[in-house]
């Protein structure tokens, strides 16, 4: 088998980047471990950025987006049991985030592709890279038990932080990474969001995140240890935590319900430079990992993948390498920049388990300077609703 661009993944960046190559008249295949439904099922990523959604509906995979997705202006911070809005549209003019389930995206994304004959293998298995470092890169896997080859001119390593890609190019790359002392233990319940925007609550028991996926979908985090287990948190724990850390003195309710889905997840910062090896080039989670308190994950690895389809593109009509040859460079320099947001949300809101009484003061300093200084607050808006894209 033969195409221009052999795609590991298809998560976000494999998916976007197959769809943005396929408008500019490009070829890919996508090769994806996982079989559809469970890639579409996956509870993951929520809150596109402004960019991210303008990015969707101008290429024609934002109909059901504009319908179903719920457009937030703003956040709430919350400490002290009270609340602090920081209203995006008026300090970024007019811009604002949109809450869409990451599953929701990859069912829009799928089906264009196939509607337009695009090629995506689901299931596949013992997928390995070959021969990047020369024209004609390979790509082995087997599919229904059967060897197969697909041979290409470049291969996109789009296949998360778990993947195979980085890895085969490790002798080449750099590794940055910061563990936090802490995770998330999310649930989703069926419930209606307690709340039209966002809560990131700080609180001395720890932070808590009310979000949601829908009209009828809450998804709640609690701050926990990363080697929480689950089993030790029936429901009714959960929700007793969340009534606590998420308490007001406003007369506000958490509204209750079944929770359908609950898990933990540990958090790290990590980034890879640079982010390509001769003809492989890696996006999204396979070249970097924020923690999730900014919401970027998802909105990085679109990112990443518009500069990646740009740069494909420009090889095939003009037959230039250079913008190939500063992909890493021109995505590094946003990469750093969503990194250090992420970071700093993170360290504002989490209780840190080695924090002194000092720490823990300047972190309520930080918090009253956000809410209370127009220029801070210009700045959380600034980077939540999405920095530039490149
Ligand atoms: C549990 C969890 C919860 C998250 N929650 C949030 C959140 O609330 N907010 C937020 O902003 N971000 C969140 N994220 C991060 C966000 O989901 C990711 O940043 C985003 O999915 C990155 O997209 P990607 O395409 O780079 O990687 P992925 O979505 O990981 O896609 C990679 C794809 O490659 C496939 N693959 C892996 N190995 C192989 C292989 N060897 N062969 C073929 N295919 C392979 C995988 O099955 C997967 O489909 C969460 C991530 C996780 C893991």
């Amino acid at each position: 088998m033969r195409t221009q661009v052999g795609i590991i993944g298809a998560g976000p960046a494999g998916l976007v980047l197959s769809h943005l190559l396929h408008l500019q008249g490009v070829e890919s295949v996508v090769l994806e471990n996982r079989s559809r439904q469970y890639c579409e099922e996956r509870v993951r990523a929520g809150v596109l950025e402004q960019g991210t959604v303008d990015l969707l509906c101008e290429t024609g995979v934002g109909e059901r987006l504009k319908k179903e997705g719920l457009v937030h202006g703003g956040i709430e911070l919350r400490f002290g049991g009270k609340g602090h809005r920081i209203d995006f549209r008026e300090l970024t003019g007019g811009k604002t985030i949109t809450i869409y389930g990451q599953s929701e995206v990859l069912k829009d994304l799928t089906n264009a592709r196939l509607a337009a004959g695009g090629q995506i293998y689901f299931e596949v298995d013992d997928v390995s890279v070959h021969n990047f470092d020369g024209n004609e890169p390979k790509v082995l896997f087997t599919r229904n038990a059967n060897p197969e080859e697909l041979t290409c001119d470049f291969i996109a390593g789009c296949d998360g932080f778990h993947g195979i890609c980085r890895p085969a190019v490790a002798k080449a790359l750099t590794i940055y990474e910061r563990e936090y002392p802490f995770g998330w233990l999310g649930i989703l319940a069926e419930a209606p969001p307690s709340s039209e925007e966002l809560i990131y609550a700080y609180h001395e028991r720890g932070f808590a995140l009310l979000s949601m996926r829908s009209p009828q979908l809450s998804r709640l985090y609690i701050q926990c240890a990363p080697d929480e287990d689950i089993q030790q948190w029936p429901d009714e724990k959960i929700w007793r935590e969340l009534h606590k850390r998420l308490e007001s003195t406003e007369g506000w309710k958490l509204i209750e319900g079944p929770v359908i889905q609950k898990g933990v997840s540990g958090m790290r910062s990590f980034v890879t430079e640079p982010m390509q090896y001769k003809n492989l080039f890696l996006a999204g989670d396979a070249a970097h990992i924020v923690p999730p308190t900014g919401a970027k994950g998802l909105n990085l690895a679109v990112a990443d993948v518009r500069v990646l389809a740009q740069a494909i593109t420009e090889f095939y009509k003009s037959g230039s390498r250079d913008q190939l040859n500063r992909y890493s460079e021109i995505c590094l320099r946003r990469v750093w920049k969503v990194q250090r947001f992420s970071w700093w949300m993170t360290s504002m809101l989490h209780l840190f388990p080695d924090a002194s009484a000092f720490d823990q003061k300047r972190q309520r300093a930080e918090l009253d300077y956000v809410t209370s200084s127009r220029a801070a607050a210009e700045s959380l808006a600034e980077n939540y609703v999405g920095l530039p894209m490149a």
